[in-house]
């Protein structure tokens, strides 16, 4: 049995046209990603660049066949952009267009009206190109965020490399050979790119939606106000950083910091005065840290800070760099700023050792407020 080149062609367009149809309603318009608008924008191209190839063998192919060539060049070069957009910012307009423009002219100049493999060359070059470089984009993705990462790299790359196949045996030995009929002409390539764009749609749909859940698990665990984690978010990344502690007894300290009569702010200056003091509080305390310690809005205007392998004496050191850091941006405001006082707590043995360091820490608090406000106060140890 033969398969007949345009029912193939027909039922691609089909399930093309139906891909781009799902994804374009349950991805593009749901999560509005970048690259589900690029993948879109690629199954489109590739759905009417082949959809032109229909016309070769007619009087239109003198046209059809050049911007045929074209817009599956910029379908692949629609794939790179979306892929690169996963990473950093999608391509400029002309990174994309230049490809496509060479092919249509190169075609133009290779007979298209006889010639249905027009720029044949180009076109295949060019295709590598793009998903080859797709490819990698994908592979040098965070695996840690996604983890649809490796099966997208490794289709898109094993269609690069038939690409890469099909423009040397191309090249070597022209498209009407035996060898390029079998193996890379219109029927197993129109198979091969069918099976292809489902696994990719698949694929595409599943990295938008892990995409758009690590987003609402950001808001959901940072404070919208200082861009620092809130409590929950604290709390949880806390009870895993002290989980991964070299040891039960590497010292570590909880740091409560609670800004002194900080009402007073909102009374005489207004609330969004008291808004960008809170503000520059959780910067000073970000700056004052190491990247390995953990800074908190726990609730209104006090923060908490976890500083694992730090004990009491660095901890009060850098309790006194946050004051100093913030003393440093008083500038910026008309108003004196509110000063700091702080509790301190070593992370005690035994179970929920963050819960009973916060209690620790709090009552430390108090006492500091009680002593005069503007300072730090260690918990009692036991
Ligand atoms: P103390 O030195 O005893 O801590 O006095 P205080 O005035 O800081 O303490 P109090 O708990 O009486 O007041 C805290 C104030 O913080 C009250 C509340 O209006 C203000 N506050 C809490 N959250 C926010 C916020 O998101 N923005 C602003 N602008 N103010 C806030
Ligand atoms: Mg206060
Ligand atoms: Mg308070």
């Amino acid at each position: 049995m033969r398969l007949d080149v345009v029912t193939l062609q027909v039922a691609f367009g089909v399930i093309a046209l139906t891909l781009l149809v799902l994804f374009y309603g349950v991805s593009v318009r749901r999560s509005h990603s970048t690259y589900s608008t690029w993948w879109c924008a690629a199954i489109a191209s590739f759905l009417t660049g082949t959809g032109l190839y229909l016309c070769d063998g007619t009087v239109h192919q003198v046209w059809a066949n050049p911007a045929g060539n074209a817009l599956l060049v910029a379908g692949a070069a629609c794939v790179w952009a979306g892929a690169r957009a996963l990473r950093t910012t999608a391509p400029r307009p002309w990174q994309i267009l230049i490809a496509p423009v060479i092919t249509v002219v190169a075609s133009a100049f290779d007979s298209p009206s006889t010639n249905t493999w027009s720029a044949g060359g180009f076109l295949l070059a060019f295709m590598t190109f793009f998903i080859g470089r797709a490819s990698l984009e994908i592979w040098r993705l965070d695996p840690n965020t996604t983890t649809t990462q490796r099966p997208l790299a490794v289709a898109s790359g094993a269609l690069g490399l038939y690409y890469l196949c099909r423009w040397i045996a191309f090249v070597a030995t022209g498209p009407s050979s035996s060898t390029f009929q079998t193996y890379f002409g219109t029927v197993p390539t129109t198979l091969f790119t069918m099976v292809l764009l489902i696994v990719v749609s698949f694929t595409m749909a599943t990295l938008s939606n892990e995409q758009a859940l690590k987003e609402l698990r950001a808001q959901a665990s940072h404070d919208e106000l200082t861009g620092i984690l809130n409590r929950r978010g604290f709390l949880e990344l806390a009870e895993s950083e002290i989980r991964n502690l070299p040891t039960r007894d590497t010292p570590s300290t909880l740091v409560l910091a609670d800004m002194d009569n900080f009402k007073q702010v909102n009374d005489t200056h207004g609330h969004p005065a008291g808004d960008s003091v809170l503000q520059a509080v959780a910067a000073a305390c970000t700056r004052s840290v190491r990247s390995t310690d953990l800074v908190g809005r726990y609730g209104g205007e006090e923060f908490v800070l976890l500083l694992p392998g730090a004990g009491l004496d660095s901890a009060e050191l850098v309790t006194e760099l946050i004051s100093k850091t913030l003393r440093m941006s008083q500038p910026a405001f008309d108003f004196p700023l509110p000063t700091i006082s702080y509790g301190l707590a070593a992370l005690p043995p035994g179970p929920d050792r963050i819960g009973n360091a916060i209690a620790a820490a709090d009552v430390a608090l108090y006492t500091a407020k009680e002593l005069g406000r503007d300072r730090a106060v260690r918990a009692d140890q036991h």
